[in-house]
């Protein structure tokens, strides 16, 4: 039997910290909490996802200078590679390492033939919801691990991209050989109910989703019924990140409010407030599609963005 564990959840545990003092290990130079990987069979070593700093696996703390107190917690897929093969006592295989884009020839044959060789293994596992490299139609199991952690994003579009994602999977599986699993600590109504009924009007159940996806966007202002710029601060101090982004909501608020149709929301910090050094906070504005004043508010806001030294990006997939 074929099984896939779908995981989202990157390298081998996800926290780690002191239990003396609480201490969370987190990168220097970013906001983040570094994620612990094996670095070779008997050591290990932390990684920000955000920046891609490397440090060493503390043997002490680094705030109070316990030893032996720091340890890792939430595991991620390595945790969950190296427990099925010890419980299993079988070989896992990752189906989500990156290839390489300059492949030669004879490399993509040799790259091919271990794709292949992956898909005679018993049990294989991915970070990613839906890779159409993977023919998922030669399993009979496709597991979400903990599911209940899909759904867990503030961000308006992740639900929508996770749904398409499970969507497509179940898509492209033979439906009477592959059984889908969600596994989950909570009830997740919307994803069992995909697997439950591949067969019976899954298109046009996936068709309505998106319907009533677009009526909450029309309801709560997003693309396509609204457009959004989105200005960001980025500089070495946070007091004068949050200063610029201030600034230019004031001169903003003069300058363009007035037109007709614009809406101004108050700043927020990125959810990155700090990120390779930079500190960054978000000023939203709404402005209606087809916009006949689109010229004059462009160059009020290049303009604008350029003194306070604001990235701005039109209609960004994510928000935070
Ligand atoms: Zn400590
Ligand atoms: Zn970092």
């Amino acid at each position: 039997m074929k099984v896939l564990f779908v995981y989202p959840r990157k390298g081998l545990f996800q926290l780690t910290q002191c239990s003396e003092c609480r201490y969370i290990s987190k990168c220097h130079y970013c906001d983040t909490n570094l994620t612990t990987y094996r670095k070779n069979t008997n050591s290990l070593e932390l990684i920000c996802h955000q920046c891609q700093s490397y440090y060493s696996y503390p043997i002490k703390c680094p705030e109070c200078g316990a030893l032996d107190s720091v340890s890792s917690a939430f595991g991620g897929i390595e945790e969950l590679v190296e427990s099925l093969q010890k419980h299993l006592q079988v070989k896992v295989k990752r189906l989500d390492r990156n290839k390489s884009k300059k492949d030669s020839n004879l490399e993509k044959a040799l790259l091919n033939s271990a794709i292949y060789n992956a898909y005679s293994g018993e049990i294989s596992v991915t970070t990613r919801i839906f890779d159409p490299s993977i023919p998922y139609s030669v399993f009979d199991k496709i597991i979400f691990v903990q599911a209940e952690n899909l759904l867990a994003s503030p961000d308006y579009l992740v639900q929508e991209d996770i749904i398409g994602g499970v969507f497509h999977l179940i898509n492209s599986i033979d439906k009477d050989k592959t059984e889908m699993i969600f596994d989950s600590s909570v009830k997740i109504d919307i994803l069992e109910e995909l697997a439950r009924n591949p067969d019976a009007g899954i298109e046009n159940w996936y068709y309505n989703f998106l319907e009533s996806e677009l009526d909450n966007r029309k309801i709560f202002g997003f693309p396509p019924y609204t457009n959004m710029l989105l200005l960001t601060s980025q500089q070495n101090s946070k007091e004068k990140a949050w200063n610029m982004i201030k600034a230019a909501q004031k001169d903003l608020t003069k300058s363009i409010s007035k037109f007709e149709g614009i809406k101004i929301i108050d700043p927020y910090p990125a959810r990155f407030l700090k990120r390779k050094n930079k500190y960054s906070y978000h000023l939203l504005i709404k402005f209606p599609r087809k916009y006949k004043e689109f010229a004059k508010f462009r160059d009020i806001i290049l303009q604008t963005s350029g003194v306070y030294g604001l990235q701005s990006r039109l209609n960004p997939k994510h928000l935070f």
